[in-house]
């Protein structure tokens, strides 16, 4: 009788370990030279999930011996104020790495705060020019939530090569840069969208399938082609992501679980971007 094969859970834990395992001696060699990796996250406003997540940046931070500025901004911050305070981190040489917090209130122009963000700071590749380098394979610092996503496929050796990859989702933090980032890896891949007809035929084609949707339990079991593997970037409420975990579980050929799956593996790019800007900045000076 041939056993049921089991789906490989696609932890994300020990992939985030294996990329801030080689920030030790990074950050040992940059205090050598007086040097301390600096974060900066800004939030503005009191959402209690943006809150959370830049706690839990600023913890792992100290956790890594990476030092960390918060900045909270009140919720009537004008676009102006905004740009003034992320210039200020611009031109401050002891920080390496700036975070603004998506998402801002509606008030603010965030692409607009995002553009302020320079270049060699641009630790979570929310720039355009960020994006564009990302979108040719050249950046430094791609997105942190993309990255996290190709670092868990590179480290349970999952072939994308060939393979049809389905994005659900195309925010210009994540659902688009993962998809250029799979494109760039010789995927084939389809960009859904809340306008997208027939979504779940098309996600059941997909070989690949990377939830980037901000809905909890959006992914139901019947959308997905049997063997194929479900990458999980939501994070809602509750701690559910935007796969229906346990109905899709049983289907998929490897699944990543929330909480434990692409979160962590995001934080750890973070802090691995946030040290390598800090050796480019400081060979730079
Ligand atoms: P976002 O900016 O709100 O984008 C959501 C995307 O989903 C949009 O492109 C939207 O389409 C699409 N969408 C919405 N409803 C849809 C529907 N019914 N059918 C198909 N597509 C639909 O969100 P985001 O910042 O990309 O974040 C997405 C999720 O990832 C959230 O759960 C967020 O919390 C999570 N996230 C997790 C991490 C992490 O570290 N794990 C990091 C960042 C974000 P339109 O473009 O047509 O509106």
């Amino acid at each position: 009788m041939n056993a049921k094969k089991q789906p490989v859970i696609l932890n994300g834990l020990p992939v985030a370990e294996s990329l801030k395992e080689p920030l030790f001696s990074s950050i040992e060699k940059l205090a050598s030279r007086g040097i301390v990796p600096c974060l900066a996250t800004i939030l503005v406003g009191d959402d209690p999930s943006s809150a959370t997540y830049v706690k839990m940046k600023g913890n792992a931070c100290r956790r890594l011996g990476i030092d960390s500025k918060r900045i909270t901004l009140d919720t009537s911050t004008s676009t102006a104020a905004l740009i003034a305070v992320i210039e200020q981190l611009n031109n401050d040489p002891s920080i390496h790495g700036i975070l603004l917090q998506h998402p801002v209130p509606p008030h603010i122009d965030e692409r607009a705060a995002f553009e302020a963000i320079s270049i060699d700071k641009d630790v979570d590749g929310v720039t355009m020019m960020g994006f564009a380098q990302n979108a040719f394979g050249a950046a430094p610092y791609p997105s942190c939530t993309p990255a996290a996503i190709l670092a868990i496929l590179d480290y349970y050796q999952l072939k994308v090569e060939g393979k049809h990859a389905v994005v659900i989702g195309r925010s210009p933090i994540l659902g688009k840069p993962v998809s250029l980032m799979l494109l760039n890896r010789n995927a084939t891949v389809t960009i859904c969208h809340s306008k997208t007809e027939n979504l779940s035929d098309i996600v059941r084609s997909g070989d690949i399938v990377v939830a980037a949707v901000g809905r909890a339990k959006f992914v139901k079991a019947g959308w997905i082609k049997p063997g194929a593997v479900i990458l999980d970037a939501g994070y809602n409420a509750g701690n559910v992501g935007d796969v229906d975990y346990a109905e899709c579980e049983p289907i998929a050929g490897a699944i990543t679980p929330v909480p434990s799956g692409v979160g962590p593996v995001t934080i750890a790019a973070l802090l691995k971007h946030t040290v390598e800007a800090a050796e480019r900045l400081s060979m730079a000076r």
